[in-house]
């Protein structure tokens, strides 16, 4: 091609262009023609004034696998397919959601909204082999793990073994939340403040332990139990039965004190050794309406957390995430990904004792993600590409905007407990606010079907946490899905205090 002519190579998949320019900063004068290289036919909208520029951006630029298939995972997928260094996304095994981002989503409730998408596409895979063949034969540059179990099971590890950038931590780190009593141990080593606690392999010394500490009292199942292993029990009775229901033969139980106060959520990213804040989350646990009735994986959840101040995000940062990266370190299983700190803040009480541990998760949380990814201004894949490459500490810090973001989540009729599935949902492209799609599919004739409990995660942003709330509601309001519920009282708490 000479060196005279211009550049123009359109993507097959997506309307995007990349213009290599050498003079002005325009799409009109003189064009530098560039080695073929076959990112380039994804390549975003760029005006690059040198051979050297344009090299640097084919060199960011990148195809991405998403590993998971819920509302978390949709609200990553809509907020990486936004980058414009995001050549392809692929969603493992994603959801139809993910599919339909641009129709679905296209500038509702962000006033400067997404202009761009990558091609997305969904991909059957679940088994490691699978993943890690399909990452050599598509040109994968970043894989990102959603969920924690993958993590457990040691996808990150097979992956970096085999030279894949993954944001995701390896096994040994993602221990943290697949074994309470480990998470424990390096709390205790790294002077993070928690809660006062025992770990037995016996249940009979778990009864003894709690019979001297009377109740109330935290009985805890070691390992992953999806939010069903954790009992708070208010009586001695209740402690006993809880220690016979969740004891397993060679498991671990934890048994802790009870600790009062109000529950929220902080995100830091960390590379291995770089911590970066990443913002703070409510959500609401319980199935009913003033946080009643049972437990479930959450039914909404808001950012940011007003009970989360500068001042405490700071202690929170210096106090237990830093000291955590470090000896995860020094311990040998560096953490590589997202670090999801459960507090629990006692406005009664002062110094170390107000903002305590209740527990760390691998993954983001899910519905905090949704609302997490709405509100984040900045590109988040180069901040993904930072931590897989351990380069955080020259990442740009994540740009929030000035807004609170909320999402309720539309369950199944019958969750926590047993549901129905295969029930059809109608008004989607009617709903005003963001629809992360959960636990959905598509059925033959075209429409989206309910195959989980928690199914949908109605979002909006707003300078006003209150019109926020209003605008997800409405959204709530214009889906039509007899067999669905959801919570009419998501970000009560925060509702009370000032506004963000
Ligand atoms: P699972 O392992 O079943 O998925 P989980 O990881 O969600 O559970 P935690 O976050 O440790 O478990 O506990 C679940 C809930 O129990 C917390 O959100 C909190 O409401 C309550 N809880 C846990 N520990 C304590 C404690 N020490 N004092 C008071 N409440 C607690």
């Amino acid at each position: 091609m000479a060196e005279s002519d211009a550049l123009w190579q359109c993507d097959p998949f997506s309307w995007r262009w990349l213009v290599a320019n050498q003079g002005a900063n325009t799409k009109a004068g003189p064009f530098k023609a560039v080695a073929p290289s076959p990112k380039l036919t994804a390549a975003e909208a760029l005006c690059a004034r040198s051979a050297q520029e344009l090299q640097g951006f084919i060199a960011s630029i990148m195809n991405v696998l998403l590993i998971g298939s819920g509302g978390r995972e949709h609200a990553l997928a809509w907020k990486i397919a936004q980058s414009a260094q995001c050549t392809r996304l692929y969603c493992a095994p994603g959801n139809p959601g993910m599919l339909d981002m641009p129709a679905v989503m296209g500038g509702k409730g962000l006033a400067d909204g997404p202009t761009s998408f990558a091609p997305v596409s969904q991909i059957a895979l679940s088994e490691q082999a699978e993943i890690l063949a399909f990452c050599s034969e598509q040109d994968i540059d970043l894989v990102v793990v959603g969920p924690e179990q993958p993590l457990v099971e040691g996808l990150a590890d097979a992956l970096r073994a085999q030279g894949f950038p993954v944001f995701g931590h390896d096994q040994a780190a993602a221990e943290l939340e697949g074994s309470k009593a480990f998470a424990k141990d390096v709390m205790a080593e790294a002077g993070v403040p928690t809660a006062a606690y025992g770990s037995f392999d016996d249940p009979e010394a778990a009864k003894a332990f709690i019979r001297q500490q009377g109740a109330p009292i935290v009985v805890k199942a070691d390992g992953l139990a999806a939010g069903k292993g954790v009992v708070v029990a208010e009586s001695l009775d209740q402690a006993l039965d809880a220690v016979d229901r969740l004891h397993k033969p060679g498991e671990t139980l934890v048994v802790e004190a009870f600790l009062t106060g109000e529950e929220a959520s902080y995100f830091v990213l960390v590379d291995g050794d770089e911590v970066l804040a990443f913002g703070s989350a409510q959500d609401h646990k319980r199935v009913g309406e003033g946080d009643t009735g049972e437990n479930t994986g959450g039914m909404g959840a808001y950012t940011p957390a007003p009970i989360v101040s500068d001042a405490r995000e700071q202690a929170i940062l210096e106090t237990i995430a830093k000291p955590i990266a470090r000896t995860m370190k020094a311990r040998g299983c560096p953490l590589r990904g997202v670090l999801f700190i459960g507090l629990m803040i006692d406005e009664t009480k002062a110094g170390a004792e107000q903002i305590q541990v209740l527990e760390f998760n691998v993954r983001f949380g899910d519905p905090e993600c949704q609302v997490l990814m709405l509100r984040l201004q900045s590109d988040l894949l180069p901040l993904l590409a930072a931590v897989a490459n351990g380069k955080l500490a020259d990442a740009p810090a994540p740009q929030w905007r000035d807004e609170a973001a909320i999402t309720v989540i539309f369950a199944n009729q019958g969750y926590p407990g047993s549901y129905e599935k295969g029930s059809t949902i109608a008004g989607l492209s009617d709903c005003p606010a963001l629809v992360f799609h959960a636990g959905t599919a598509e059925n033959e004739a075209g429409q989206i079907i309910a195959t989980g409990g928690r199914v949908l995660a109605i979002s909006a942003l707003s300078p006003q946490l209150a019109d926020a709330q209003a605008l997800a509601y409405r959204g709530c309001a214009a889906i039509d899905w007899p067999q669905g519920f959801y919570r009419r009282d998501i970000a009560w708490r925060a509702l009370k205090q000032p506004s963000p």
